[in-house]
This record gives structure tokens, C-alpha cells and sequence, in this order.
């Protein structure tokens, strides 16, 4: 460390602050100075900054018997404004939380075009609209981080859509051209793994999120730290071939994880076996509720291909807790008890499986979350889940 390098460690200090603050809820400045280390007059002179910024306030406990009641510090979550944006391929979800991590708005919008030059423009008039509805706030709406359903390159750039085709796009240079800054992009699943870390799973160092929708996708946390690979391309589990010789895929492989464990592909097989025509999540839950035999059978079926390739990464990572995000899963009641009977190797180990509570949303409250560690520039950040949930 230099010396004089004074404003580097009051940052730092600053940082240590506001990460207790937000892990606390509420905290005394006497209790934040026994968990940070930092002396008394340190924490007064940091504090009296943060309540001059308007990003924390003064509050007190509601029910408090002995004594006086004393003074407890809170995040100011009307300060400032995240918006979160998961661009599918039919549709973008738009999300905006407080600075605490909480849904204020949410909307869900079809997609009638993949061309992109229109899709930008579309974005670019949502974003302009949020910003004059949140400007009143002392911050406004101050970042927005958009989850791509693709390969996000380390410069910042789209590296590869599938489904949309879209190759190397500078989406931050041509949202610039319309007025459109302060704009980060990550991956979808990447943001979802990021999201359970954050709202749900808080110890977890060593975390792994799969998606499994219209392909498979997976965010890898190790060490507490979004594992991106050497271009950034990491976690591309689903092409990952469990049946050598098996069915073609569009990457130009034959046998990949998704040809099987994906959710068109649990269609096409219930479709087989129920000899009628099935589509939608309601049309599995209603058969469910029929206790119908060919549906149990044909979840049974995708599960077990599930499985392989799960038994595969579990070996790869000996990960702590294992995430997977599905609306399939989630509607099967029995889906982690078929799941469990797959994974029977001695050599495979992890501590949990869960499928995950946030669902759908996963990527969007992701993304708010990674505004808000980058406004404040937190080394880690603790938001509790309130509203932020939605069934598929
Ligand atoms: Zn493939």
C-alpha cells in the first residue's frame, strides 16, 4: 500500500459501511464499528457523508422496552433506481428495484421482430420513459444491466444469439447513439446464479444455477466470484454430449444436454406418449391434478436425461448448492426426489439441490442487484427477497 493513498482507504472503509448496513437492515453506529473493526470516530465521519448523500437515514427500533431506544442506520432505498432487462427472444421482461433490491415495476412486453436495429430503438424509448418516471429520486435511475440469452464477450460486446443469429453486436456503442448510457450486459443464467446468490442463498461460496428453458444455460459462482471463462463464454452446459451418436443439434454436434433436457424437447416427448397435443406449463399442472400416467411417465423420462448431464457437472465442480431453474421442475412435486434417485455415484458429491423460488424473474432482479453493487461499489451485497418472485 502507498502512502497518502488516504482517499483509497476511506473508499474502501466506505465500502465495508455499507455492506454491513445492507446486511443488517439496521444497525447502530456503536454495533457498526464492532463489525467492521473501524473506530468510533471513523464510523461517525463516514456516516455523517452517507446521511449528506441521502443514501442512508436515521431510524430507530419500533419496539424497544429497556432504556433509550438508539439510533439505528438504514439503506435509503428511494434514493436510487435499477433497472433490470432480460431481452428473450419473444419477449423483455423490465424491472426496476429501490436500492434495496425491491420490485417497484415490472412489465413484460411481446416481441414481434428480431431484427435488431428495432429491437435497440424499442429498448432505448422503454429506458428513456423509466428514467423521467424515476427522476424525481435524489439519484434517479442510474444503471441499467441487461441479460442476454447468449455469449457476452469480456470487451462488452454480444458475442453470439442462437436463436436470434445476432454475432458480435456493440449494443453499449449503439445504445450511446441514443442517448442511452450507463448500460452493462451479462448473460442470462449468469444473472440468475448472481440473483440466488444475492436474495437467496447468502453463505453459498460456491454456487451453480442452471436454467433450463428453450436451451440450457448455467452461471457458475466460485469462490463467492461469477466464473466467465477466458472469453466469457464459460458455463455453455448444455452442449455438453451425454449420448455419443444422439440427436443433432444446432451447434453441429450430435448428443448435446439440451437435445434432451430442454423444455421443447419434454414437449415433443409428452406429445409422443400422450398422443395429444400439450404446449404450456397449465396444460402439464392440469394433467398433474388428473394424476395422468403418461404425463408422470413422460416428466420421469426428462428427468432422467436431466440427470445425466447434472451427474456430469456435479463431478465437474463438487458444488455447495446446486440452483436449477425450470418451471417444469418447479410444477412436478416430485421432480428433486426423481432427480436424487438418478444421482447415486458415490464419487459425485455436493451439499444441496434446490430448484429456485425467484424463477422467472431470476435474471431481472439479477441484473438490479448488479446495478446496485456497481453504484456503490461493493466488494459483496446481502438483499433479502420480498416481492420478487413471480410463478412462470
Ligand atoms: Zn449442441
Amino acid at each position: 500500500m502507498h502512502t497518502g493513498d488516504g482517499a483509497y482507504i476511506k473508499k474502501l472503509n466506505r465500502s465495508y459501511i455499507l455492506t454491513e448496513i445492507f446486511e443488517h437492515h439496521k444497525i447502530s453506529r456503536a454495533s457498526l464499528s464492532k463489525v467492521t473493526g473501524l473506530n468510533k470516530a471513523t464510523i461517525s465521519v463516514q456516516v455523517h457523508d452517507l446521511l449528506e448523500e441521502d443514501l442512508i437515514y436515521e431510524t430507530q427500533e419500533e419496539h424497544y422496552s429497556v432504556g433509550r431506544r438508539p439510533i439505528l442506520l438504514s439503506i435509503n432505498e428511494k434514493a436510487a433506481y435499477f433497472l433490470g432487462i432480460d431481452l428473450d427472444h419473444e419477449h423483455i421482461l423490465f424491472n426496476i428495484t429501490d436500492l434495496k433490491g425491491n420490485t417497484v415495476k415490472y412489465e413484460k412486453f411481446d416481441l414481434h421482430t428480431d431484427v435488431y436495429e428495432e429491437i435497440i430503438v424499442l429498448m432505448a424509448e422503454q429506458i428513456k420513459k423509466y428514467q423521467q418516471e424515476f427522476d424525481s429520486a435524489k439519484y434517479g435511475l442510474v444503471q441499467t444491466v441487461i441479460a442476454i440469452h447468449g455469449t457476452v464477450s469480456t470487451d462488452n460486446k454480444i458475442h453470439f444469439i442462437p436463436r436470434s443469429q445476432w454475432r458480435d453486436k456493440d449494443i453499449l456503442t449503439d445504445l450511446e447513439k441514443l442517448q442511452i448510457e450507463n448500460i452493462t450486459i451479462e448473460n442470462n443464467a449468469n444473472l440468475s446464479a448472481y440473483a440466488e446468490r444475492i436474495f437467496q442463498y447468502h453463505k453459498s461460496e460456491n454456487l451453480l444455477n442452471i436454467n433450463f428453458s428453450s436451451g440450457i444455460g448455467s452461471g457458475i459462482i466460485i469462490n463467492g466470484e461469477l466464473h466467465k471463462g477466458y472469453h466469457g463464454h464459460a458455463g455453455e452446459m448444455g452442449h455438453m454430449i451425454i449420448y455419443p451418436k444422439g440427436k443433432p443439434c444446432r451447434c453441429g454436434n450430435e448428443g448435446c444436454w439440451e437435445r434432451y433436457a430442454s423444455e421443447p424437447t419434454f414437449f415433443e416427448n409428452a406429445n409422443k406418449l400422450l398422443n395429444k397435443k400439450i404446449q404450456t406449463h397449465t396444460d402439464i399442472k392440469r394433467l398433474l391434478n388428473e394424476q395422468n400416467e403418461d404425463v408422470i411417465n413422460a416428466l420421469n423420462i426428462w428427468i432422467a436425461d436431466l440427470a445425466i448431464g447434472l451427474n456430469n457437472v456435479i463431478n465437474l465442480y463438487n458444488p455447495e448448492m446446486i440452483v436449477l431453474n425450470s418451471p417444469i421442475l418447479k410444477i412436478y412435486p416430485h421432480s428433486l426426489e426423481e432427480i436424487k434417485k438418478h444421482l447415486i455415484s458415490s464419487v459425485s458429491q455436493y451439499r444441496d439441490i434446490v430448484i429456485s423460488g425467484l424463477g422467472a424473474k431470476a435474471s431481472v432482479v439479477g441484473a438490479c442487484a448488479m446495478g446496485i453493487q456497481q453504484f456503490l461499489d461493493l466488494p459483496r451485497l446481502t438483499l433479502s427477497e420480498t416481492n420478487n418472485s413471480i410463478s412462470h
